[in-house]
């Protein structure tokens, strides 16, 4: 029983060598920049038809992505682009509880323009 032209050193076909493993790619809805879908924000219309985010990513409705740029939560706060991606109307509480999401998300990083004015805590 000849076993010596087996090729015992991988078990699988291209199991070694590095191999681009598939990133999901999402959209922000605000500028429109493709991200790895981890450095956006998934933001779900739920079934009850409230809007919150998703940080699991997980949850079941319509989500729209909004990535993790200061800017983008300003225009995603202040503007309707959410309200057509999700297509519905969001409430003012609920853009109220989006500025406070991002106030919280970039709290620790300040924008890129901030100058230090001695306004901080
Ligand atoms: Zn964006």
């Amino acid at each position: 029983m000849p076993a010596s032209t087996t090729t015992a050193k991988t078990g699988k076909p291209g199991a070694k060598g590095p191999r681009p493993r598939h990133v999901p790619q999402r959209t922000c809805v605000v500028c429109r920049e493709k991200t790895n879908k981890r450095a956006l924000f998934r933001i779900v219309r739920t079934s009850d038809g409230r809007v919150e985010v998703d940080l699991t990513g997980r949850k079941p409705g319509r989500g729209a992505y909004v990535c993790d740029t200061p800017a983008c939560w300003e225009r995603a706060t202040r503007t309707s682009i959410l309200d057509h991606a999700l297509k519905t109307e969001l409430t003012p509480e609920t853009k109220d509880a989006l500025r406070a999401f991002a106030a919280s998300i970039f709290v620790n990083r300040p924008a890129a323009n901030a100058d230090e004015k001695g306004e901080t805590a």
